[in-house]
């Protein structure tokens, strides 16, 4: 996992040391002496880490790190800021300054490493979510969205079954956040798929093995994406590889250091909202693409790339699959008579009517103005049918509201068959025979089920 590494550092010295180490492990660096070239480089060559040191003249990394967060270009740019090791205090500023880590000089080359994957892991991740949500923008199914999101008020699950280390940090952060403690991995494992932002591991706890607890948390689909921050002595450079390559998000070397471990609580409750934040609008695009506005049923498109794929199969000797074509019957007169919004309503009525009348396999769908589809897979004629009656019959009970006066208004359809078991049918054969057959229903009194089985 290759990636490019800018360095911003006023001491040649320190550069060419840090250069050297990176360039062994086949990163390519790209270096500035201070802050203005350096933020130059960064808009040009959008670099996938930025290693920041703090004490710099002219611009301050602060500074630096305030203005790199501030453009568009490249605030999604991990920065990490490199501190003295007295300078603790100094890390609260960087972290307000939207330094996304940091370290302390001298800098430890395995953490240094360890981090660097991390980070550049998380940067690729990052990296494809938002080209994925610039598509999406681009097809207009994504808002913009410049929600600042904080790092506090997270719920952390933190398993240690060392209870006075557990006590120690539940008392730190929850001055900030809602943590819970959890002395049991097989139970950590189950609370971590609720609703959790970070989970805080001692890896070296006696009673369970948290480099198992973090590669099982991984694994599973519900908890894949969940940050972890793991607890453990630094010293055993070994495990600490291990539990860098297992995909912990972040380590803390013991003993804790209360200040630390809020900083870097908050670091990974913030990114794990901003992550969330661009899956969740992804997956809202994606709903959005294959869902109509007005009934929240699956749109045309989506029903005629499903349906290819079932009549495919079913011309070659798979399970057959039928569709009804539902019409509404004289829908300009409600229209007509009552205002569009009310048609709206009606026409949204009838949908949630639809949807409890099919079953959970049938996909029903908007083919357009007052037509609906369904999509019944594994379905011969005689099954289809009886969905058909069914449905029919409900429209006809029902009494459709007419919003604020409250009357009643009785409604019916007209539903066209055609079903697909074996024969040479495509999608458009198929939507044509329920085409005829709603025709059909039409002319022969409307409020009725015609079958065009083959
Ligand atoms: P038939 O029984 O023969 O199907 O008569 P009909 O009036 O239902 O059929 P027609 O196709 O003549 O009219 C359909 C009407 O549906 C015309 C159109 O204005 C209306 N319509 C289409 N889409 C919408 C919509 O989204 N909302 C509302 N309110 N009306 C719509
Ligand atoms: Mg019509
Ligand atoms: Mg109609």
């Amino acid at each position: 996992m290759s990636a490019r590494i800018l360095i911003i550092d006023d001491i040649d010295a320190n550069v060419r040391l840090l250069e050297a180490k990176m360039t062994a492990e086949y990163y390519e660096v790209l270096m500035a002496s201070e802050g203005q070239s350096g933020i130059a480089l960064a808009k040009s060559q959008l670099p996938d880490i930025i290693l920041l040191d703090v004490m710099m003249p002219g611009l301050s990394g602060y500074e630096i790190c305030r203005r790199l967060k501030e453009d568009p270009d490249t605030r999604h740019i991990p920065v990490v800021l490199v501190t003295a090791l007295d300078g603790r205090d100094d890390l609260l500023a960087g972290l307000d300054a939207g330094a996304d880590d940091f370290m302390t000089k001298p800098i430890d080359d395995v953490m240094l490493m360890a981090r660097l994957k991390g980070l550049v892991r998380l940067k690729l991740a990052i990296d494809g979510l938002r080209m994925l949500e610039a598509s999406g923008r681009r097809m207009g199914v994504i808002a913009g969205t410049s929600a600042r999101l904080g790092g506090f008020g997270g719920r952390i699950l933190i398993v240690d079954d060392n209870p006075r280390q557990a006590q120690r940090m539940v008392s730190e952060l929850g001055l900030d956040h809602r943590p819970i403690v959890e002395s049991d991995a097989e139970k950590a494992l189950l609370s971590a798929r609720g609703p959790i932002d970070l989970m805080i591991i001692n890896m070296d706890a006696t009673s369970f093995d948290g480099l198992r607890l973090a590669a099982m948390v991984r694994s599973e689909s519900s908890t894949r994406f969940m940050p972890i921050l793991a607890i453990m002595d630094t010293d055993q450079r070994d495990r600490l590889v291990k539990a860098m390559e297992l995909g912990v998000n972040d380590i803390l070397a013991r003993p804790i250091d209360p200040q630390e471990l809020t900083l870097r609580a908050r670091t990974q409750i913030k990114r794990k909202r901003y992550t969330d934040l661009l899956r969740s609008n992804l997956d809202q695009s994606l709903e959005l693409a294959v869902t109509d506005q007005l009934t929240g049923l699956h749109n045309r498109r989506y029903m005629v790339t499903q349906l290819s794929a079932l009549v495919a199969r079913a011309v070659k000797g798979g399970d057959p699959v039928s569709i009804l074509m539902i019409d509404i019957d004289h829908f300009k007169k409600i229209n007509d008579g009552f205002g569009h919004d009310v048609g709206d309503m009606v026409l949204r009525e009838f949908s949630v009517l639809l949807a409890s009348n099919v079953r959970a396999i049938d996909l029903p769908c908007r083919y357009g103005g007052e037509e609906f589809i369904v999509v019944m897979p594994g379905t011969d004629a005689d099954a289809a049918l009886r969905i058909a009656e069914r449905i029919r019959k409900s429209v006809f009970e029902t009494s459709f509201s007419l919003g604020s006066e409250g009357e009643a208004l009785a409604v019916t359809v007209s539903i066209g068959l055609a079903c697909a078991d074996g024969d040479m049918d495509t999608p458009e054969t198929l939507l044509k025979r329920a085409d005829e057959a709603v025709y059909e229903a039409k002319a022969g009194g409307r409020n009725q089920v015609i079958v065009r089985s083959i």
